[in-house]
């Protein structure tokens, strides 16, 4: 018979948040698959577990994962564990998992502590419908083209990110997005943890005078129902075309945004927020 793979989430920081179950199995299976083993030993020492460990990471996951795979088809049991969190999630275990499902291998995934699912709950932003990110690419153009293609997305937007890196992401978040509500919550369930509620120009300006430090989650709200409609609204060309036409008549305020709203059968306040939009480039 099979072995099983599990999953086992470890703390993000409190070595408290460690479940029962996740010990019990730790204590229980037959080779532990770690991402950095020398992190895990420390923690593995802590709670004096002696199961025998193995590494398991990004540049030797393809014939490690072989060698797990042939292990747990000689019916060991093994648990992936990485250096904090949950597997699977911006760490290793996504492909095992694929591994075994294409085997006919049983996985069972031990829920715990994950940095996004903490921040989310607590930042006090919509938590019904969200979208977590990941870390964005080092290369500019394609960090860029990511932030341009969840510019509509409503969802709360969730980023993983490393301190000597946050100013340039808040940076370019601030480019593409605009002023929205951000929270960036740093070290979670360590000494220093906090909540950081604010605007993405704020939190730019806050973090030019003090350098990051720590561990961070971004959180962004998503694109709201106003943006989505002046956006819809400044992509007709004639909306802007027309104020500005117009404008050059010399039409007033009231008068100018009655007109091109009628002309267009659009509701007059979206034409006069166009307008104050673009009022002083007229
Ligand atoms: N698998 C982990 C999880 O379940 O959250 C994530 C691992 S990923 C390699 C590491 C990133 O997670 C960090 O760069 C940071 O963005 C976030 N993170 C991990 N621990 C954190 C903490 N205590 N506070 C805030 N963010 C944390």
């Amino acid at each position: 018979m099979y072995g099983k793979l599990y999953l086992c989430p470890t703390p993000i920081g409190n070595l408290k948040d460690i479940t029962l179950r996740t010990l019990e199995c730790l204590q229980s299976v037959d080779l532990i698959a770690a991402e950095d083993t020398r992190v895990s030993m420390k923690l593995l020492n802590h709670f004096e577990i002696q199961a025998p460990i193995t590494s398991y990471y990004e540049h030797n996951k393809r014939e490690k994962g072989h060698y797990l795979i042939e292990k747990l088809k000689e019916g060991q049991s093994i648990a992936v564990i990485t250096d904090a969190g949950m597997p699977g999630i911006s760490d290793p275990g996504e492909d095992l998992v694929r591994m075994c499902v294409k085997e006919g291998i049983a996985v069972e995934a031990l829920p715990g502590p994950c940095a996004f699912a903490t921040a989310l709950v607590a930042s006090g932003l919509p938590t019904g419908r969200f979208a977590f990110e990941g870390f964005l690419t080092v290369n500019k153009k394609n960090r860029l083209e990511h932030l341009q293609s969840l510019m509509e997305d409503t969802r709360t937007l969730i980023f993983y990110e490393a301190p000597h890196k946050l100013r340039a992401t808040l940076s370019d978040m601030l480019t593409v997005f605009g002023d929205r509500k951000v929270v960036l919550a740093r070290e979670l369930t360590k000494k220093f943890e906090e909540y950081y509620r604010t605007t993405l120009s704020e939190a730019l300006h806050y973090y030019e005078e003090t350098p990051p430090k720590g561990e961070f989650v971004i959180l962004l709200e998503g694109a709201s129902e106003e943006d989505l409609r002046l956006k819809e609204l400044a992509a007709l060309p004639s909306a802007e075309e027309l104020l500005r036409r117009y404008a050059k008549e010399g039409l007033r305020a009231k008068e100018l945004t009655n007109r091109v709203a009628e002309e267009l059968k659009q509701p007059k306040r979206d034409i006069y927020d166009l307008y104050l939009k673009i009022k002083e480039t007229l």
